[in-house]
Order: C-alpha cells, then sequence, then structure tokens
C-alpha cells in the first residue's frame, strides 16, 4: 500500500513537471493541477503548450506562481522576438519607448497573443505601435489633471466623498493606451512615510465614505502590503466601502490565490473594479479567477475603454458583457479613450460610444449595458452619455423613441 502511494505521489508530482495529468482524457480542454491534494491550479491546454514551447525548464508550479510570472514578464524587444515575428511597425515604436510607458507583457498574456495577427485586438492592447510616437495637439499627459487633485502623494480627492489611492505605480502588464501613462510604469514608490500621509488625510476627511485603491495594478504588491494597506484604511471609521481597481484577473490570473482571497475577506465590504477590453481575455484561467473572487463574496464591476478596430463594434461588445456576466462580473463603464498622449490610433468618436450603446440597450439584458462616460480633459469628472431618446419634451408630455424605433408618449401632468 505504501509502495503505491509512492508511485503514485511520483507520478503526480512528474506530471506536474511536464505538464500533463496521467488521467487527463485525450482532447480534454484543460487540466487541473493539485496543490496538496486541493485542485486548485488550473492551466489551459494553450499556456502548457507555450509554456513548453518558449520556457521548457519550467514547471507548471512556477507558471502557476504569479511572481514567477511577473520576474518573467517579457520587457525587451530580444525578449518579445524569440516569441513572435514582429511588425517594422512594433520595432519601430519598442525601439523609441525611453521615457515612455513602458512595454511589460506576462507569459500568461504572450501565450496569448503570440501567433496572432498585427491587428490582433489583445496584440494591439500590449505591443506598442509606432503611431503610439505621434501626439496630436489635443493630447496631454495627465488629461484629467490628477496632480491638481492631489494634496498628498499617491492621492487624487477630486470628488466629495470619494477618494482614489493609487499605491503603487507598477501593473504586470502596460496597457498602451492607460490614462496614467504618465506616472505608471515609473519607479516612483510610496515609503512607508507616504503611506502614513495618505492615510492620515483620509482619517481627517470625514466626507471620505469611498476609497479607490488603484494604481497601477495593486494586486502586483504582497498580499502583506496590501493587508497592511487595507487594514489602515478600514481602521477609518468614516470609510464604508473600499474599492480594489485592478487589471489581475486578465492579465496573470494566477494571482487570485486563496491566501489573498482569504486575506481580502478581512476588509469587507470589498468590491473589485476589473478591467476587460475584448472577449478573447476571457480565457478558462480568467474565468477561473473571477469565479474564485465572486465565491470570495466580493461584488465585481468591470470597465472597458472604447478602443477602435479592437471593441469598437456591437457584437464585439455584446460578446464580451455576456461573457462577464457569465462570469458574475457586472459591466460598469465604458470610457471614451482618454486624450493621452499617442492614443490616436485607439480613439473613436464620441457617436461611435453611442452608436455601440444604442446597440446595446434594449437588445440584451439591461444588466450587459454598461454606463458610457467622458472623463471631461481637464478634470471634470465623468459625465455619462445616452444616446437621445427624446423626441419631443415640453409641459405636457414627454415624446420618447424606444429602442425598435417606436415612439410613446408619456404625460408631464
Ligand atoms: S492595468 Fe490599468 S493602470 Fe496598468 S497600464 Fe493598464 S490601464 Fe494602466
Amino acid at each position: 500500500m505504501n509502495a503505491n502511494n509512492n508511485e503514485v505521489t511520483a507520478l503526480r508530482s512528474e506530471s506536474r513537471l511536464v505538464g500533463c495529468s496521467s488521467d487527463e482524457e485525450p482532447g480534454a480542454k484543460s487540466m487541473i493541477f493539485s496543490q496538496n491534494e486541493i485542485p486548485t491550479q488550473l492551466v489551459s491546454n494553450r499556456s502548457s503548450e507555450f509554456m513548453h514551447r518558449y520556457f521548457p525548464l519550467t514547471t507548471i508550479d512556477s507558471w502557476n506562481d504569479w511572481k514567477w510570472q511577473l520576474r518573467n514578464a517579457i520587457t525587451s524587444i530580444d525578449e518579445l522576438k524569440k516569441i513572435m515575428k514582429l511588425s517594422e511597425k512594433e520595432i519601430m515604436a519598442i525601439n523609441n519607448l525611453k521615457g515612455r510607458l513602458p512595454m511589460r507583457i506576462t507569459p500568461y498574456f504572450a501565450s496569448l497573443i503570440h501567433e496572432t495577427s498585427y491587428s490582433h485586438p489583445l496584440r494591439r492592447n500590449v505591443i506598442p505601435v509606432v503611431e503610439e510616437l505621434l501626439q496630436h495637439s489635443n493630447e496631454q499627459s495627465d488629461p484629467l489633471h490628477e496632480k491638481s487633485f492631489s494634496p498628498v502623494k499617491g492621492i487624487v480627492h477630486r470628488y466629495p466623498d470619494r477618494i482614489l489611492f493609487t499605491v503603487t505605480q507598477v501593473c504586470s502588464n502596460y496597457c498602451r493606451y492607460c490614462t496614467r501613462s504618465h506616472s505608471v510604469g515609473k519607479l516612483d514608490k510610496l515609503g512607508k512615510q507616504d503611506f502614513e500621509k495618505a492615510f492620515a488625510y483620509i482619517a481627517a476627511h470625514k466626507e471620505v465614505r469611498d476609497v479607490l485603491v488603484s494604481g497601477g495594478d495593486p494586486l502586483t504588491l504582497s498580499d502583506e502590503l496590501l493587508d497592511y494597506i487595507l487594514s489602515n484604511i478600514r481602521s477609518i471609521g468614516h470609510v464604508e466601502i473600499v474599492r480594489i481597481g485592478t487589471r489581475i484577473p486578465v492579465v496573470l490570473p494566477m494571482r487570485i490565490t486563496d491566501n489573498l482571497i482569504n486575506m481580502l475577506k478581512k476588509h469587507q465590504p470589498l468590491f473589485i473594479s476589473l478591467h476587460f477590453s475584448h472577449p478573447s481575455e476571457v480565457t478558462e484561467e480568467c474565468i477561473n479567477a473571477c469565479n474564485k473572487l465572486a465565491d470570495g463574496g466580493f461584488p465585481l464591476g468591470s470597465q472597458t475603454v472604447l478602443l477602435k478596430g479592437i471593441n469598437d463594434n456591437v457584437p464585439v461588445m455584446k460578446e464580451l458583457m455576456h461573457k462577464l456576466l457569465m462570469m458574475r462580473v457586472r459591466p460598469y463603464y465604458l470610457y471614451q479613450c482618454d486624450l493621452i498622449p499617442g492614443s490616436g490610433h485607439f480613439r473613436t468618436t464620441v457617436k461611435k460610444g453611442l452608436e455601440v450603446i444604442k446597440g446595446l440597450r434594449g437588445f440584451t439584458s439591461g444588466y450587459a449595458v454598461p454606463t458610457f462616460v467622458v472623463d471631461a480633459p481637464g478634470g471634470g469628472g465623468k459625465i455619462p452619455l445616452l444616446p437621445n431618446y427624446v423626441v419631443e419634451h415640453n409641459s405636457e408630455k414627454i415624446v420618447l423613441r424606444n429602442y425598435k424605433g417606436v415612439l410613446c408618449e408619456y404625460p408631464e401632468k
């Protein structure tokens, strides 16, 4: 009996090394690997094949270790060239990023884009192209003027009752259209004194009932540091809710560990604001990560930036919204792309955003329709926009057009 158990253990550890379970059914879509006999780690066949091809000395355990993913993130053109053929436009852009938003791609996310065309939506998300080097006259660094709303380092206090707390400038992937491209990816860390000043600021402002912990991506920090941040915020009596803004389930899903969930559970009510841009981001690993968060009891919302050629049409947006709801993620905001330098190739017209919303409202569940907003240049805050459903409005009545174009009247008296 002992000998058999040992054999089984040996086989299991072998299978973890080669990334293939011995009792995996042929053609199965994914493999679930055990950790201490608890099947919590999931590796898709896609990831497994990619790992064998480009990280042949790596084990499944390492691949599923978020710190390994961060240590092995692709940050240079030489590393990227080993994995995929690059276009001239991409090469020129990567070679000229000095001082701009850096490039960083987790091996996990690279596995989603390595055999894609140059125009693939996920590829465009993380690999710069030469258009990014062009600055249009209406673009500016920090278009939302966050610096002028920052009373102490890390804090942005724009709205009366809520605060944005940027706890890190690091992300596991850098999105090429990032609103904070002026600050993320820079080596500007908050020290202990900075954190203490930020906590003191929140404590001194009794009107603040909602703190959005963002960055960069806060989930790139260790559990211990996150716990320290959340515990300090939670100890402030007037803070009612805390939100975490993160793209981690999309770009580094293995970061959503049981330890992380257990730590976060201590800080309820805690909302998690995710960031999705395309339905192809919803992989088995991503679903697993979102399910863990939802099972942990955290309300999940998602923000999406409207991006030209990536998600600026109704079928793609609808598919993304439906996939989000299937993962218990409620679509929250659809953002008009901010006017950051080098974003011209990503920006659509506002009219396009209204068309997308018009194509969703009434044609799918209300839960699947995000609020379309323009974050006003200069720091005016988010302004919601709706297609015009009002045909006529006077003191007697309002005449409305429904989603099918049918006119309806409602009395005002
Ligand atoms: S994850 Fe968020 S903060 Fe980081 S680069 Fe993307 S948009 Fe910017």
